[in-house]
């Protein structure tokens, strides 16, 4: 059965104390998540650590680093390597983020060798994509995502990509309060499914999971999870106010 995921990117926001706080109301919250059904926590690098010591014994949680490096280690001063991860549990590491991509130049050629270094360390890359508004605006967004895939992921063997999983986000959809519509969502990650079996088969792409992200909020995120090819949602603002995330949570179908 596909995985479905809610994702948490608090990006680069919350001191300790805020996140202790954040994550005990999220981790107090009751849930009826599935075994296939996954929280995945995507913290800041020096809360990792104890964000994991935080979700130990809760087995539907997960958490997650923002990035990771092109090499596993050496002379890169201020980088962290999937290995590093990998060594203190962390299970996903979230990767092309179009933030990385805008303001630390990440090209699409990076982001393979950063897809590589994760599955190499047995992390799960939450691999982002998606188009800025200009490109919605000229109707070309289903060629640029599938660029998007075909640089970064069809390198990869069939084994290998049923270990990813994908985000959607479209741009003007990120941290702008414009959500795509459910309608919009579903267009596209039923071309990204159907780019994904043109490449690996039917099979391998309907168990890979794609996630959803662009304004996801408590009050959308039923919705928006509840059409067929959305497996979940990548979600910013409202990962940072419990009450929000919470009710994403719930929102899984
Ligand atoms: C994100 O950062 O991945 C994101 C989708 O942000 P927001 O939910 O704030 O739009």
């Amino acid at each position: 059965m596909r995985q479905q995921i809610a994702a948490a990117n608090w990006k680069m926001n919350l001191t300790f104390d805020q996140a202790g706080n954040l994550l005990d109301e999220i981790l107090k919250a009751p849930n009826q998540l599935q075994p296939h059904q996954k929280v995945v926590l995507a913290v800041p690098f020096p809360y990792l650590q104890f964000a994991q010591n935080k979700i130990s014994g809760k087995v539907n949680f997960f958490t997650a680093g923002q990035n990771c490096y092109t090499k596993s280690r050496g002379a890169f001063t201020g980088e962290t390597s999937a290995e590093m991860l990998h060594s203190i549990g962390i299970g996903y590491v979230v990767l092309g983020h179009s933030e990385r991509r805008e303001y630390f130049g990440e090209s699409n050629a990076m982001l393979e060798e950063k897809v590589s270094m994760a599955l190499t360390y047995g992390l799960t890359p939450v691999f982002c994509c998606g188009e800025p508004l200009s490109v919605r605006e000229a109707g070309t967004q289903n060629a640029y995502v599938e660029q998007q895939l075909k640089e970064s992921l069809f390198g990869f063997s069939e084994e290998q990509i049923q270990k990813i999983v994908i985000a959607y986000e479209p741009i003007w959809a990120i941290g702008t309060g414009k959500t795509a519509t459910a309608a919009q969502a579903q267009e596209m990650h039923a071309h990204i499914r159907s780019v994904l079996a043109g490449q690996y088969g039917k099979a391998v792409a309907d168990e890979i999971p794609v996630l959803y992200g662009g304004s996801v909020k408590g009050s959308n995120a039923k919705e928006i999870f509840s059409q067929p090819d959305v497996d979940g949602g990548l979600v910013g603002g409202a990962s940072l106010i419990a009450a929000d995330f919470i009710q994403i949570i719930d929102a899984l179908k």
